[in-house]
């Protein structure tokens, strides 16, 4: 049995967060399994490097950077294992570099080419606990990377799956994933199971728990992954490959992304090639457009909305002065999209209508609508945004 544990900054956040994380992995360890750790920097260490690097210039060597960046779960490491060591096992700890991570040479957000397990097997074989750095990784040519922020649960999940492990477990400070968030809805449950998509729905609609990246990874790998939190015994969410029994499930989850604005385009010249001149100046920003919707045209002009994250909405507006297609623009920063998530959806029909109705009787105008598979999404004024996700969660009965 081998199990790989990751732990987040909150909880290597102090020395006696790092103590309770070393008595934990022991107690996984005195339960017969192998376990390899994986921690992030102290919470609040990496925006503080960050801070550093950019002291400078704003756009840091990407070398120097990933040297900096990395220095905080080298620290974590070294102190788990020297902890672990002194209460009695065995531990090495490694730099992503000396755990064989390699990647690509896009400093500051790389990705992950192989994984060279010959040292952690060697180290695990003689028995000993293995504490790898999260979130970096080293090029062939030798440099230090990282992998983006949030980057140790990728980490976790791609050595989970180069290891063959027989689980990956994300410590957190939360208990798991819930049905939705506990500040907005008291009778929010935690959900026993999730299916990778729908994990990844969530997230993309604002529920963060773990970094989208490594969800991917785990569906890709099919990493049996398990997120609980690392201050109590609870147990966690476990997300999986989708099984027939949650196919009755209708609805797993409701999540509200309050960071997303509405950009609408009036009077726009209804003819091929509008559309196309509007998203590519976007996409040539790297501007994340979400929901897109045109209304059929009329008298040769049509209507054309969309939502970009709030933190893009200068820019967008800047693209659209540019624009000659743009003429009449209006821009709406007080909008939420709440979304519906379960793969229940596939297979039965009514659970939009159920929305629809649910949010008319609180009399929430419905602004803009996208589907998918498993995801219904409705954008809404924002001071209707947690009224709209209470009594969603109420229509899905999703507190029983
Ligand atoms: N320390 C890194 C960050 O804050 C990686 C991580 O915590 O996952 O982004
Ligand atoms: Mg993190």
């Amino acid at each position: 049995m081998l199990i790989v544990q990751k732990f987040g900054g909150t909880s290597v956040g102090t020395l006696e967060r790092i103590e309770a994380v070393a008595d934990r992995v022991i107690e996984t360890k005195k339960s017969g399994a192998d376990v390899v750790v994986v921690v992030s920097a102290m919470s609040g260490v990496t925006n503080q490097l960050v801070e550093y690097g950019e002291h400078f210039s704003k756009d840091p060597n990407g070398i120097a950077m990933d040297l900096l960046l990395s220095s905080g779960e080298q620290v974590t490491t070294a102190i788990l294992a020297i902890a672990l060591n002194a209460k009695g096992y065995p531990a090495v700890g490694l730099t992503g570099a000396m755990a064989g991570i390699y990647t690509d040479e896009v400093h500051t957000k790389a990705r992950i080419e192989n994984i060279n397990t010959a040292r952690i097997k060697s180290e695990l074989s003689s028995g000993k606990i293995v504490v790898v750095a999260g979130f970096q990784g080293i090029t062939k040519g030798g440099d230090i990377t990282t992998l983006g922020r949030g980057g140790s649960d990728l980490s976790a999940v791609a050595l989970a799956g180069a290891l063959n492990a027989d689980l990956c477990e994300i410590f957190t400070d939360v208990d798991g994933v819930y049905t939705t968030d506990p500040r907005i809805e008291k009778k929010a449950k935690k959900l026993a199971t999730i299916s990778y998509d729908e994990m990844l729905e969530l997230a993309s609609a604002g529920a963060k728990v773990l970094q989208n990246r490594s969800v991917e990874l785990a569906k890709k790998l099919n990493v049996k992954l398990v997120t609980r939190s690392s201050f109590n015994h609870n147990e966690g969410t476990l997300i999986t490959l989708e099984d027939n029994n949650m196919e009755k499930v209708l609805v797993s989850g409701i999540a509200l992304d309050k960071n997303q604005a509405r950009v609408t385009l009036r009077g726009v010249i209804d003819k091929p090639g509008i559309a196309a001149e509007i998203f590519t100046a976007l996409a040539k920003k790297n501007i994340n457009v979400d929901m897109i919707i045109q209304n059929v045209g009329q008298d040769g002009t049509t209507n054309l909305g969309f939502t970009v994250p709030q933190n893009e909405l200068e820019l967008a507006k800047d693209t659209m002065s540019s624009l000659s297609a743009a003429k009449h623009v209006e821009y709406d920063d007080a909008i939420v999209k709440v979304s519906i998530i379960g793969v229940g959806m596939k297979s039965h029909s009514g659970v939009a209508s159920l929305a629809f109705e649910t949010l008319a009787r609180e009399g929430i105008n419905i602004q803009m609508i996208s589907t998918s598979e498993i995801k219904l999404s409705v954008v809404v004024d924002q001071k209707y945004g947690e009224l709209a996700v209470r009594v969603l969660h109420d229509a899905y009965e999703l507190d029983k």
